[in-house]
């Protein structure tokens, strides 16, 4: 019942065309259930046996995102059915799921990940390189790849000032692209604690799990 009830609050509190991906990692089958019965489509999963797994077991008409940090060697278990892979943050990570999703006669969307947050991280690509990315004729040459947009992290703290520089920021060099021509509709940011925020700065796309399924127990769970 709560989540049904987190996920309605939500749906009613953010502009619809704002996309939210339920990020279900950790959690049971029942629970993505409960979120499929009120009506949601689309989920996030950072790791690729799990959310495997949970495709193999839920409905089809379940859209997946994979919103975590890619290993090269995971991506050909998930390139028959992934709807959107967030976190790309290397041209050989590219390179491999083009290869994946053209064994599978597909076309898979990607995100580039930007490194946005102040703390020390190794994923993410400055923005002279997401620039050097969808220019570059390496790019052009993925036919079965199709860069639609971008995703960022803000740090993990409670200055919303700090959180809001940071989503501005990614938020104008998204506008700037598209300004040059870029095809970019996809701008994915903001979590639980910091979504709102996002969605004033430009966020078209939000990952949102504990304030939908409750807080994760990592112990159990990771
Ligand atoms: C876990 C995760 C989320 C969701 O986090 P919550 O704080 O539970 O909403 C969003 N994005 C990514 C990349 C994640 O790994």
């Amino acid at each position: 019942m709560f989540i049904d009830h987190n996920y309605k609050e939500i749906i009613k509190s953010i502009p619809q065309k704002a996309v939210l991906v339920a990020v279900s990692k950790t959690k049971p089958i029942e629970d993505i259930m409960e979120a499929y019965r009120a009506g949601h489509r689309v989920f996030g999963e950072n790791k690729v046996q799990e959310m495997v797994n949970k495709y193999e077991a839920l409905p089809k008409d379940i859209t997946w995102h994979m919103i975590g940090h890619l290993q090269r060697n995971k991506v050909k278990y998930m390139a028959s059915f992934v709807s959107l892979i967030h976190g790309v943050d290397k041209m050989s990570t590219l390179v491999e799921i083009n290869k994946q999703a053209k064994k599978n006669n597909r076309v898979i969307d990607c995100l580039l990940q930007a490194r946005i947050a102040k703390e020390d991280t190794k994923f993410g690509l400055e923005f002279n390189e997401i620039e050097q990315i969808l220019l570059s004729s390496e790019l052009k040459a993925l036919d079965h790849v199709r860069i639609i947009g971008l995703m960022g992290m803000a740090t993990f703290t409670d200055d919303k000032e700090q959180i809001a520089s940071e989503f501005a920021g990614l938020g104008e060099f998204y506008e700037s692209l598209r300004s040059k021509g870029c095809k970019l509709e996809v701008l994915s940011m903001g979590m639980s604690g910091d979504y709102k925020i996002a969605l004033d700065h430009g966020s078209n796309m939000i990952r949102v799990g504990s304030a939908i399924f409750g807080e994760r127990n990592y112990i159990a769970g990771q």
